[in-house]
């Protein structure tokens, strides 16, 4: 396995060419090439939402999106305003395919577990959890009936 990054390829002779950290434009050559180089994210034809809505496929992306939310507690600990803790504190997911899903439950659990005791205005469990879809169920690339297992299990979240 060689860690670089594939730059160009010559389909007529064969051969990719990849730079590493110590290597630039190596020639490396194939009898059947396959690339698999992943996706990028999509807004589907919503590119207005990408400063709201970041991406998630990185480490990076991960860290980020978690830091938004982090921030959102730390904001509204600092609101001496009580009315807009609620505002602060309501998360709106757009999509309720696995990642919609998955980040809600990661939401919950947060707010639940890590959170719960670090804040003295406010309290992290009166957090909302909002997941928003145009299907009529979550998961609805899925069989039913988990559909209805994720509803089940989510019903005990601080959401709506
Ligand atoms: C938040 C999230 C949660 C997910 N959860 C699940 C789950 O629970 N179960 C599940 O089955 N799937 C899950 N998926 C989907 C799953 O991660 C993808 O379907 C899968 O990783 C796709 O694999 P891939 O090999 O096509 O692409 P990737 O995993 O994206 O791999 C592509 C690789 O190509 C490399 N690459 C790209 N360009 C170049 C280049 N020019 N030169 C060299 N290397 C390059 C990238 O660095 C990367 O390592 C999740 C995805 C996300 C974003």
């Amino acid at each position: 396995m060689i860690l670089g990054e594939v730059t160009g390829v010559n389909k007529e002779e064969q051969y990719v060419i990849a730079s590493s950290a110590d290597r630039r434009d190596v020639p490396i050559r194939y009898d059947y090439l396959i690339l698999a180089t992943g996706v990028s994210h999509s807004y589907f034809g919503h590119d207005e939402f990408a400063p709201f809505a970041p991406g998630l496929k990185t480490l990076a992306d991960a860290v980020a999106v978690r830091n938004r939310v982090l921030q959102a507690f730390e904001q509204a600990e600092a609101e001496e305003d009580p009315s807009r803790h609620r505002d602060l504190l309501t998360f709106v997911l757009v999509g309720a395919g696995p990642t919609g899903v998955e980040m809600a439950g990661a939401i919950a659990v947060m707010v639940r577990t890590t959170l719960r005791s670090e804040f003295k205005r406010i309290d992290p469990r009166s957090a909302r959890v909002i997941l928003a879809d145009m299907a009529p169920r979550v998961l609805g690339t899925f069989a039913e009936s988990l559909s209805s297992l994720r509803k089940r299990d989510s019903s005990g979240w601080a959401s709506s």
